[in-house]
């Protein structure tokens, strides 16, 4: 028998985590394997142990375990990352306290339902075949938020989810100072008249030599295959059920070698993150990120920071021309990391350059919000959705599969989850500045194929903590400030200088091109 509280409360949180880590194998399998026949069924066992995950979180034996333990921290019994577990469960507990049963099992089989129809109505773009199951998660959400509470927004209920703490009220601003930026630097572009073609990016690209790549790729950046393995979705994704077993999924297009690779350096960031995490944490809920927005900045730092800079591709690019050599023939780096950080506003969120992406992830924000605020309804969605790009944007999809039915995430009622990418970029550039500061000739490293010393600093930073430290805690103890949106405009000024030769238009008149690389 376990000795004393902790022990007990242990032993919970490992069974408890074995059973959603079943839950994730189960969800992994029918993005990548399951045979189109088995939705029901696999709707059927989701649901199942979801509902046996939740019955053992709110039971009364585990609210007294976490009564027990709660004494102990407060009497100094515990460590440090030991309270943090009991801080996070006692979180879970108090979320999960508040959704009777009923609701958890007619959610986790709507979500498995919407999931099914969200495929079915993007192959067919065609909307209205999801609309009704979007309809009923969009209900079941907003029940959700109201026993869960909120303070000003309902959505707000929503965003805590995946960030704990953010509103709608911080986001607003911080969102409006972006639009600006944004604007100042495409109006920069736009007045130069310079032009740069991404067009060698499309051309073909066989798609095993592609997939072969992009997992050389990441195993050099530092993503573990003895702990990890990567296969084909619709969407790409990851998903951990252990630091040990961490699985990427990608997609490939063979007249577009941007999907696969960068779909997967950035699925990887997010595998890295997972996999770093301290192995104390192990079946606790410690054993998975800080929040989404800190999980996005892993993603999108390896994918942008590292994955989009000049430096990355003098290394790389040879290792790329060297498998496409056809395809790829008379071109330089330099061409490269110019076509790859072309700024161009497109369709799909995932394949939109930088600079645009955050316009993406606004129009997303601002029709959640309006939806789970009841303002408008599931049927409204497409024509706003395109009247909202024709007005960032400035482009009207053709078809909902290029519009509203391109993300996965409605249909799994992850509302409150986009706006984690946007925090994701920001803290991204934040600890890239920071990284630059605490390791100097980094920039020389990664120029050489070295990644070694930076996963080692985010793993010292950031990953090894898991979900014991909170965001603003974190970006305090590395950057020593708070969330700011001012070194990602920074970092994306310098690098479209660079794509676009702006630096010369401002007075500098010395060719970029006659420069040596580098420089
Ligand atoms: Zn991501």
């Amino acid at each position: 028998m376990p000795s004393n509280s902790f022990d007990r409360y242990l032993e919970k949180t490992r069974t408890l985590a074995d059973i959603n880590a079943a839950i994730a194998v189960l969800s992994w399998d029918q993005e990548t394997y399951m045979p189109h026949g088995a939705a029901v069924a696999r709707a059927e066992q989701i649901a199942t142990l979801s509902t046996l995950s939740h019955q053992m979180t709110v039971a009364d034996e585990y609210r007294a375990i976490l009564d027990e333990v709660k004494v102990d921290a407060a009497n100094g019994l515990l460590e440090e990352w030991e309270k943090a577990a009991v801080r996070e469960s006692v979180r879970e507990f108090e979320q999960a306290s508040k959704l009777p049963e009923d609701h958890v099992r007619d959610f986790a089989r709507a979500q498995s339902l919407a999931q099914h129809a969200w495929k079915e109505a993007r192959d067919r773009s065609d909307f209205s075949i999801f609309a009704d199951s979007l309809a009923h998660l969009v209900q079941l959400k907003r029940r959700e938020a109201e026993l869960f509470g909120y303070d000003e927004n309902i959505y707000d209920a929503l965003i805590d989810l995946y960030e704990p703490g953010m509103t709608v009220a911080q986001l607003r601003p911080v969102f409006q100072r972006l639009m600006e930026g944004t604007r100042v630097i495409l109006a920069r572009i736009r007045e130069s008249g310079a032009e740069v073609s991404n067009d060698l990016l499309t051309r073909k690209f066989d798609p095993e030599k592609q997939i072969s790549f992009a997992k050389e790729t990441v195993a050099k950046l530092g993503f573990d295959f003895r702990t990890g393995r990567v296969d084909l979705s619709a969407h790409p994704f990851c998903t951990s059920f252990a630091p040990s077993d961490v699985r990427l999924t990608t997609r490939v297009f063979s007249n577009d070698l941007r999907s696969c690779l960068f779909g997967l350096i950035h699925e990887a960031g997010h595998g890295m993150y997972e996999q770093g995490i301290d192995a104390r944490f192990v079946r606790t809920p410690l054993a998975s990120g800080t929040s989404m927005g800190i999980h996005e900045s892993q993603s999108l730092f390896w994918e942008n920071m590292i994955g989009r800079s000049e430096r990355f591709w003098q290394w790389a690019f040879p290792k790329l021309q060297n498998q496409f050599p056809e395809s790829l023939a008379g071109a330089t780096p330099s061409d490269f990391f110019r076509a790859i950080n072309v700024v161009q506003p497109s369709f799909i969120r995932i394949e939109a350059d930088e600079m645009t992406y955050n316009l993406h992830i606004i129009i997303r924000f601002e029709i959640e919000n309006a939806l789970i605020n009841g303002e408008i309804e599931v049927a409204d969605i497409p024509a706003l959705w395109n009247r909202k790009m024709e007005e960032y944007l400035g482009i009207v999809p053709k078809n909902d599969a290029e519009g509203c039915l391109q993300d996965i995430h409605w249909s799994f009622g992850g509302f409150g989850y986009f706006p984690s990418y946007t925090l994701g970029k920001l803290y991204a550039a934040m600890f890239y500045d920071q990284a630059k500061k605490d390791l100097p000739g980094l920039e020389d490293e990664i120029a050489s194929g070295e990644f070694g010393r930076l996963l080692g600093w985010l793993r010292a930073n950031i990953h090894q903590h898991g979900k014991a430290k909170r965001s603003a805690e974190l970006a305090t103890a590395i950057c020593g400030k708070l969330l700011t949106e001012e070194p990602f405009l920074a970092y994306m000024t310098a690098k479209v200088e660079k794509v676009y030769g702006l630096g010369e238009l401002a007075g500098n008149d010395v060719a970029a091109e006659s420069a040596p690389a580098g420089a």
